[in-house]
């Protein structure tokens, strides 16, 4: 099964769609972008205070300047946008 944005490409490569549904089509790259996940900007990293010293949290910035959690969600709550926690 394609996902999303191997279904986007090949919509783009339609001459007919490209041509007919400019607006569907910047949608639906919205809608790709948002659930492709961006890696957020690190402000700080939480770990424990006694050994092993297990990372309990990040704290970050979305590309849309709210902070966000790792451990409360890999969406921003504020403006939906997925993200990537790993290094
Ligand atoms: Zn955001």
């Amino acid at each position: 099964m394609k996902t999303p944005k191997e279904a986007l490409d090949a919509l783009n490569e339609r001459d007919f769609v490209k041509d007919n549904c400019i607006e569907e089509l910047a949608i639906f790259q919205l809608l790709v972008d948002k659930a492709t996940p961006i890696k957020p900007e690190i402000l700080k990293a939480c770990f424990q205070q006694e050994e092993p010293y297990k990372l309990l949290y990040k704290k970050g910035r979305c590309n849309c300047g709210s902070t966000v959690w790792s451990a409360h969600n890999n969406f921003c709550p504020k403006c939906g946008q997925a993200l990537d926690w790993e290094k």
